[in-house]
């Protein structure tokens, strides 16, 4: 069995994130797309919203599945019996950080390999936090990311803090609170 991770925040999904995973999902029996929770950052949606977004977001993949994680990604991979890190490079700006932190990731448990899958052209200039910055300014993200996540983010955005805009995806109606993640 061939277990690969897809770590990030998610903050929100967007689609160069679910290109990746789809590719991943070839390459691999099975893919856990993981949330990682860091308490001391903050984010636009918490935890369990982002996790919820992503199970409707790769509900089209079989052999995908959501899991959360916090601590070290390489503990995880060896909980959860993962073989491969895969990570998405869209250019030159993110190998240095990857190649860093695979290196590291190997020197922490050297049965994980790191596998990098180049970006989608039309996604290359893609990430969640240019998304947000440009939906706080009005402008159309609506190419860039699911249409729920779409209606999320601009509920969240109008409504502020105090809304649930994924109150809908999350199974047991968890509170939303966009600053704490977990
Ligand atoms: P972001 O940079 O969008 O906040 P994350 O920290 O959630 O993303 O990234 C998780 C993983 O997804 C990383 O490996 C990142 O390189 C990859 N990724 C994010 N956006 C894209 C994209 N547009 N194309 C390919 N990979 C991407």
């Amino acid at each position: 069995m061939h277990r690969a991770v897809c770590p990030g925040s998610f903050d929100p999904v967007t689609l160069g994130h679910l290109d990746i995973v789809g590719r991943a999902s070839k390459l691999f029996d099975e893919v856990v797309v993981a949330v990682g929770v860091n308490p001391s950052k903050s984010r636009m949606f918490t935890a369990d919203e982002r996790i919820a977004m992503l199970e409707r977001a790769c509900g089209g993949f079989d052999n995908v599945r959501v899991a959360s994680f916090a601590g070290l990604l390489t503990d995880f991979c060896r909980a959860n019996e993962v073989n491969a890190i895969v990570k998405g490079l869209r250019a030159v700006s993110d190998f240095d950080y990857e190649l860093q932190m695979a290196q590291m990731n190997a020197s922490l448990a050297d049965e994980v390999e790191t596998v990098f899958i180049p970006t989608a052209p039309e996604y290359s200039f893609l990430a969640s936090s240019l998304v947000k910055e440009v939906a706080r300014f009005g402008g159309d993200v609506s190419r860039f990311v699911p249409d729920f996540v779409h209606a999320a983010l601009v509920s969240r955005l109008t409504t502020g803090p105090t809304s649930d805009p994924t109150s809908d995806l999350t199974s047991d109606n968890t509170p939303a609170d966009p600053v704490p993640e977990a």
